[in-house]
């Protein structure tokens, strides 16, 4: 069809989550298409901006997924608590009878795709499966924006995100795409830490970097700076050894990781709680309850909100994931079997002010009113920035080429996204994972 065509064309990938190329997710069979405009994780406003300046973009990419997939209901999720932006969102969307909006309260992982679907829609998506098995796709609000921008013809060159923290002004920047994460930070007034350490993404689900050189890319949605002491920092820092032998040590078995777990109340076969039993034999053992770690989504709430003795079930499920991929060993879960906990999922929402104290940001929560755009002199455009493989280059060294020009391809017959140039100047570097562009007027 000519407008996955066009989405193919102009790289759009999910912005809010790992970057699954969108024209590969769009189907002919959907009933409900959801924009998730629900922003979990603290300190984070980026998609609340968008849906406030650039709603009607918004809803003009719902209704042609709605078009495309032949769904015959588009909702858009938003917290409750951004009042401005539902008024601005109902007045848009008055005339439109195929649209409506949900109105969610403020917990954390309100933005989780398969709780979203639950919460909005009432269906349970099976263990193991995706949102499309129950006929629904979830889409972030960037990705809808620049769906509608790509059948205007225009490719993602652009990233909206949030910069917060130790910064002078927090802001939403308007980055291009390779610009680096110190670009960003400049942009924003700098740091205001001598040693600033960064988490990109957000502080619940995001990942240490170190490379302030690193690039911006199609999926950053945050670059939270904070002191190097900082306990988020304590957190995702931990080794994997240091965190086996605390839990071996320290595991009481209170089962509160498994009460709170999202994915547990969803019906989902998960039980935290009896993973960390199983640790004390080894992470090579793979029994059913071990293998019910690629169930976790490591929304990290037990090991932030839940556990009284601060061990990370999160940590133990990556690495029983990672242990068993390497190994080649693909779990098959029993998607038929539902097991039924809708009430609990709703009674225990563990609301985002409680997550921000025990993550200690919550100082970070200024208001962001300022909102900034990137000039870089030069950018570095990661060729895979997607799910799928990488791109591969359609340039080479010495090239000019302009904002929006194609830098590298699609495998042929393979999953993947193409990538495009974000700023106008000269190649001046290329290679199978990057193509850097120096900037000429
Ligand atoms: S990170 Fe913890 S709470 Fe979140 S899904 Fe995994 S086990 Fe459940
Ligand atoms: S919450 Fe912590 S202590 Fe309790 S069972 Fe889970 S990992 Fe063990």
């Amino acid at each position: 069809m000519e407008m996955i065509k066009t989405i193919r064309e102009t790289g759009v990938v999910g912005a809010g989550g790992a970057g699954f190329p969108t024209h590969a997710k769009v189907r002919s069979d959907l009933e409900i298409v959801i924009a998730n405009g629900a922003e979990c994780e603290p300190l984070l406003s980026n998609d609340k901006y968008i849906l406030a300046k650039h709603g009607e973009e918004v809803v003009q990419g719902l209704e042609l997924i709605l078009e495309v997939s032949g769904a015959r209901k588009g909702i858009i999720a938003i917290k409750k608590k951004n009042a401005d932006v539902i008024s601005s969102i109902e007045k848009i969307i008055k005339s439109r009878k195929d649209l409506s909006l949900a109105l969610l309260d403020d917990f954390y992982p309100a933005g989780d795709e398969l709780i979203l679907v639950s919460l909005v829609t009432g269906k349970n998506v099976p263990q193991g499966e995706l949102p499309l098995s129950v006929g629904c796709m979830v889409s972030n609000v960037e990705t809808l924006r620049n769906i509608y921008r790509a059948s205007l013809g225009e490719p993602v060159t652009r990233r909206t995100l949030t910069c917060a923290g130790e910064v002078k002004n927090p802001s939403v920047v308007i980055t291009h795409i390779g610009t680096s994460i110190q670009d960003v930070i400049d942009a924003c007034g700098g740091s205001t830490v001598e040693t600033p350490a960064i988490i990109v993404g957000g502080p619940m689900m995001g990942n240490i970097e170190r490379d302030l050189n690193a690039p911006v890319t199609k999926t950053m949605t945050g670059i939270i700076v904070l002191p190097s002491n900082h306990i988020l920092l304590q957190k995702k820092s931990m080794s994997m050894p240091w965190v086996i032998k605390q839990s071996k040590v320290a595991c009481c078995q209170c089962t509160y990781c498994t009460e709170l777990c999202p994915r547990y109340l969803l019906g989902h076969e998960l039980y935290p709680h009896k993973i960390m039993r199983s640790i004390n034999f080894g992470l090579s053992v793979p029994p059913e309850i071990i293998e019910s770690a690629f169930l976790c989504s490591e929304c990290g709430l037990c090991e932030v909100y839940a556990c009284p003795m601060e061990l990370s079930p999160r940590m133990v499920n990556h690495a029983i994931k990672n242990n068993l991929l390497e190994s080649n060993y693909h779990p098959q879960f029993d998607n038929k079997k539902v097991i039924t906990r809708g009430d609990d999922l709703r009674n225990r929402k563990i609301p985002t002010s409680r997550i921000k104290n025990r993550l200690q940001i919550g100082k970070y929560d200024r208001k962001v009113s300022s909102i900034v755009e990137t000039n870089p002199s030069k950018v570095e455009i990661l060729l895979k920035q997607h799910i799928g493989l990488p791109a591969v280059p359609v340039v080479k060294m010495g090239d000019k080429v302009t904002e929006g020009d194609l830098l590298a391809d699609i495998p042929e017959g393979k999953l993947g996204a193409r990538v495009h140039a974000s700023i106008k100047g000269r190649v001046s570097f290329v290679d199978q994972e990057r193509i850097i562009i120096k900037r000429e007027s």
